[in-house]
């Protein structure tokens, strides 16, 4: 396993000092002394990201094809070696660790597809009118390119789809853009892995010098020497607001600002309503617990709030949930610090008076989380903003309303979120209509009886939100759309046929002066 930075072709371990990835089940250092970047590596890595951009962005479609195809065989032929070291460095299950690392090679495969398609260019012609009068047109050709470098954050609950080789990297290197990953600490060995195999790639398929680095960090000074950078071009980020919200206001101070698009979570409300609680208890429950423990709750999109109307058959769901959730075995969690992170939100939860927290299936072990159930009234949790921050964990907290117009109130009182969901019978649909019509406003995607865990990776899927979901609602972090986040446009005017090598490579036209 190579435990240097990786710059390009290039390892490099300047810095002396070691950094180790931690198994969290056993607390233990795990095998492999990775060398931190220094800041003369960091200037290294993001100079020959600039110089590779200049030949990346105008290689050809095929080519840039074939390169995210090979880390994709790549990762599969890791085999058991990748699955074993993520499941150390996470605690997650192999069952979790195998279906992420198959969605992680669907998106470079659907990522190949979609840069040999060219569509992402959105070439719009409108061609000139000299006849016209008062003025005649000019002819104008527009097209998106790459912006040029862009930093990947690795993620922590994410060490493969939202990491190394993840969505954040697939749409940058699809888009043209050479991309430099800060490791998460957490896996460390699971990122050496696949930043080899990414350089393999690069390599064998005949890509510039540093179109892909990997950078070790020992503390947030590596990610702020990236973002600050003058040639960064863009960030890509998944994790905490408040490490988000750093980024975004790094990026924003810079001479020359940069977007930093930032998915930092989100409390993901599920509105329940009666009749429905009243006809699919059991199935809601089931339904519920599942979203709220899977990957023992360490998902954006598990649902952190429940909205219903506080009557017997609310009152019976909340029992068929609490005794399932206590029957939920308590699990390792990512790392130690995300473990004291739940810990410390379920005990700020617990500090507000009104708040009942359910009989949890308790334990004293500190890295393990177990699932837990909130209850509070909706007077309570509209006056208090604590309550309506993200716990990051297996914990769900229940909001009871008077009534329908009270839901109302709660969803207008609620941020910005990655998703919304309505359970209702056909009856309600009314009230679907009415709920639906605040949401638009406050969330990415929208889900009519479901969970909001399980985000298919496709052209129509919006993963992302208004603030503080993410920094930039206009744009999603997961599926096809990913890339536009790495594109500007730019319109030629009046430009012979000869010098526009894109369009022609575009438009199946032979003459081209400028291409490789
Ligand atoms: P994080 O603290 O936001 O860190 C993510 C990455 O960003 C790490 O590489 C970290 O560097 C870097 N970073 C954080 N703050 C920075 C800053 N001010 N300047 C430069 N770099 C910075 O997230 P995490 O480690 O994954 O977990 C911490 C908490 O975030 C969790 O307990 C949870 O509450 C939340 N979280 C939410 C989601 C979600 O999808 N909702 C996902 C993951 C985490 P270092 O490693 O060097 O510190």
């Amino acid at each position: 396993m190579i435990t240097q930075n990786i710059i390009g072709f290039e390892l490099s371990s300047q810095s002396s000092e070691k950094i180790y990835a931690v198994d969290p089940a056993h607390q233990i250092n795990l095998p492999g002394a990775f060398s931190p970047a220094t800041k003369d590596e960091v200037d290294r890595a993001v100079q020959k990201a600039q110089s590779a951009w200049r030949i990346y962005r105008n290689i050809e479609s095929k080519r840039k094809a074939l390169f995210l195809t090979s880390i994709a065989e790549g990762i599969e032929n890791l085999g058991d070696v990748l699955v074993k070291r993520v499941m150390q460095e996470t605690g997650y299950t192999e069952a979790r660790v195998l279906v992420e690392r198959r969605r992680t090679c669907t998106q470079l495969r659907m990522f190949a597809e979609i840069v040999e398609k060219e569509v992402w260019r959105d070439i719009t012609i409108d061609e000139a009118l000299p006849e016209r009068t008062p003025a005649p047109r000019p002819d104008l050709r527009k097209i998106n390119v790459a912006i040029g470098p862009v930093i990947v954050f690795a993620a922590s609950n994410f060490p493969l789809a939202y990491s190394t080789a993840g969505g954040d990297t697939a749409s940058a290197l699809a888009a043209g853009c050479p991309v430099i990953v800060k490791a998460h600490e957490s896996h460390l060995g699971t990122n050496a892995l696949v930043a080899e195999v990414i350089m393999n790639a690069a390599m064998n398929t005949g890509m510039p010098d540093g179109v892909f680095s990997s950078l070790n960090g020992d503390g947030i000074e590596t990610g702020q020497q990236l973002v600050m950078h003058p040639m960064t071009a863009g960030v890509g980020f998944t994790g905490s607001l408040k490490g988000g919200r750093a980024l975004f206001d790094l990026g924003n101070k810079r001479l020359k600002p940069i977007p930093v698009f930032a998915e930092m979570g989100s409390t993901n409300p599920v509105f329940l309503l009666p009749q429905k609680v009243a006809q699919d208890a059991q199935k809601i429950s089931s339904q519920l617990v599942e979203s709220i423990t899977i990957s023992t709750g360490q998902f954006c999109t598990k649902p952190g709030i429940l909205v219903a109307i506080d009557n017997f058959e609310t009152q019976h769901l909340i029992a068929l949930l609490e005794a399932t959730l206590a029957q939920i075995t308590p699990a390792v969690m990512l790392n130690e610090s995300i473990a004291h992170n739940f810990h410390k939100g379920v005990t700020a939860v617990q500090a507000e008076s009104t708040v009942r927290l359910s009989e949890s299936n308790s334990n004293n072990d500190l890295i393990l989380g177990s699932a837990l159930l909130a209850i509070v009234n909706a007077d309570m949790f509209i006056a208090n903003p604590r309550l309506h921050q993200e716990v990051f964990g297996p914990f769900s907290l229940m909001v009871l309303c008077k009534d329908f117009a009270q839901m109302l109130d709660v969803a207008q009182s609620l941020d910005g979120q990655l998703t919304a969901t309505v359970q209702a019978t056909q009856d309600e649909l009314l009230w679907v209509h009415q709920l639906t019509d605040i949401m638009i406003e406050k969330a990415g995607r929208i889900i009519f009886n479901g969970v909001p865990t399980g985000v298919e990776v496709s052209a129509a899927m919006t993963h992302g939100g208004p603030y503080p979901a993410s920094t930039d609602s206009r744009f999603t972090a997961v599926g096809n759309s990913a890339i536009r986040r790495w594109l500007r446009p730019v319109t030629f005017q009046n430009f012979p046929e000869g010098l526009l090598p894109e369009f022609n490579a575009i438009l199946d036209k032979p003459n081209n002066p400028i291409n490789p």
